[in-house]
């Protein structure tokens, strides 16, 4: 352990008292031995958050810098009866992993954070608290993989699914809540909404929720966000979910989840389908997420500039339709602000009119890697329709408009000034802007028209009169 942080007369116990406290069983009652468990102190966060993404602490005989990672299956036992608190098998408990976990929930100030497989095996546990006939609300933009779970449920296991706007709660919440209230036991959102980026007053849902059905259960995918830019549960929300193989990895090189808490019982029934289900995050996983979780502010300060600065250069310098919440012309950027005011993230997406000009736009970026997800420290360029959200229907993408045109960008922590002479490239091959002596500007309705035929061979254009 880190001996000066522990001496009498700091807000922290000095160290002997830890040891023999943690002597047994840890002092958040998560039923774990200490060694080398604890990553910080039951006075949870003290410092600011970029300081608590940094600072663990761990018993380690070596005192080793980084966790160790227990890459084993089993514990030896000391005696044949069960020990007291003590590890015995990795899928119940593995100190690699609960050192993460404590780390989790102190950055989340949680009573309980626990780390499973992705971010689709943290729904998939959560939705283990349904029973069949139970009812859930949903938003109507929810991550297509979400959406796939939700569809799978309502075939196979008797849930009855609702999808709502949730940008207009007072209007879609109250006939739900009203015909099914004693039904209602789940509801799910996210925000901002991924590719729409429809944001979402979070309290106000709860509030509208819990008055309903105090016992519903509120749960929020923070994906889009991270603990960084915003909590949930301190908006109301019982329970957040996060697919850690975004921003809190940031490299793409591992799939998690992670799932937090601040209920005990409900904290105790998830650990229970996480140990019985067996989806909990291996020992070398949960050591490569707490190496990522580090890095998390410095990534996302860098991603938020850049992604304000893009956005703009999108919306001002090239006219497009643009979907980010740091701009004042979302409609919902002042409620963004509110929710989350630290950033708006660093996902936008942008129309251009045409599905054909979207193409060629995506597929004639360098630095922007055709990929789905985001969170990575690469910048990434997507037509959700086609990728990521495929596996929504074409007529229900339709209902609840989502453009076949639109474009995904995910900010790396690349130079910004080269994602954007990147993506100016793309655009003025695709025949989506032009380059004039006074800069970049869009094309007109007509000049993008008469390419388009131009490149069709419909017309001559220089260069191609023997076409015609
Ligand atoms: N939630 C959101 C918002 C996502 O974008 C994703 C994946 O893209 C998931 C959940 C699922 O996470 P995972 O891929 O880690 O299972």
């Amino acid at each position: 352990m880190d001996g000066p942080a522990h001496t009498e007369g700091s807000e922290r116990p000095a160290e002997g008292v830890l040891a023999r406290a943690f002597r047994h069983t840890d002092l958040e009652g998560h039923d774990l031995p200490p060694s080398p468990t604890p990553s910080s102190p039951r006075n949870g966060r003290r410092y600011a958050m970029a300081t608590e993404l940094v600072y663990t602490e761990h018993g380690d005989q070596y005192h080793s810098s980084s966790v160790p990672i227990y890459q084993t299956a089993t514990f030896k036992q000391t005696s044949s009866r069960p020990t007291d608190g003590a590890y015995d098998y990795t899928r119940s408990g593995n100190p690699t992993r609960s050192h993460l976990e404590r780390h989790l929930s102190k950055i989340t100030s949680s009573h309980r954070c626990l780390v499973v497989s992705s971010g689709m095996a943290s729904m998939d546990v959560i939705t283990r608290l349904l029973s069949p006939g139970d009812h859930v609300i949903a938003g109507d933009d929810l991550y297509g993989g979400s959406n796939r779970l939700l569809k799978y449920l309502s075939t196979h296991s008797g849930i009855t699914v609702h999808h709502l706007d949730t940008t207009t709660p007072l209007t879609s919440f109250p006939p739900i809540l009203t015909a099914h209230s004693q039904k209602v036991k789940l509801v799910l959102l996210e925000s901002p909404t991924n590719p729409l980026i429809k944001i979402c007053d979070i309290p106000l849902i709860s509030t509208l929720v819990h008055t309903a059905n105090p016992t519903s259960i509120v749960v929020v995918d923070n994906t889009m966000l991270s603990p960084y830019l915003c909590n949930p549960l301190l908006l109301g929300a019982d329970i957040v979910y996060e697919s850690a193989t975004k921003y809190l990895s940031g490299h793409h090189d591992l799939m998690a989840g992670i799932i937090y808490t601040n209920s005990p019982p409900l904290a105790s029934r998830l650990a229970f389908t996480i140990n019985a289900s067996g989806c909990a995050l291996s020992p070398f996983d949960s050591f490569l997420l707490l190496r990522g979780i580090k890095t998390l502010s410095v990534r996302l300060d860098k991603q938020l500039l850049s992604s304000h600065a893009i956005a703009v250069f999108l919306e001002q310098t090239c006219g497009f339709r643009v979907r980010y919440p740091g701009l004042p012309s979302h409609p919902q950027h002042d409620l963004h602000s509110r929710l989350s005011p630290r950033g708006a993230g660093a996902v936008l997406s942008f129309e251009t009119g045409d599905v054909s000009i979207s193409e060629k736009i995506v597929e004639n970026t360098r630095l922007w890697a055709i990929s789905v997800s985001f969170g990575c420290v690469n910048s990434l360029i997507s037509l959700p329709c086609a990728m990521s959200h495929a596996s929504i229907d074409k007529k229900v993408r339709e209902e609840r408009g989502m453009p076949e045109d639109l474009i995904r960008l995910c900010v790396g922590i690349e130079d910004v000034n080269d994602l954007i002479d990147d993506l100016t490239t793309a655009l003025v091959k695709a025949g989506a802007v032009k380059v004039t002596v006074d800069g970049i500007c869009p094309l007109s309705k007509a000049e993008r028209e008469k390419l388009q035929a131009e490149a069709e061979g419909k017309l001559s254009g220089p260069g191609n009169e023997q076409s015609t």
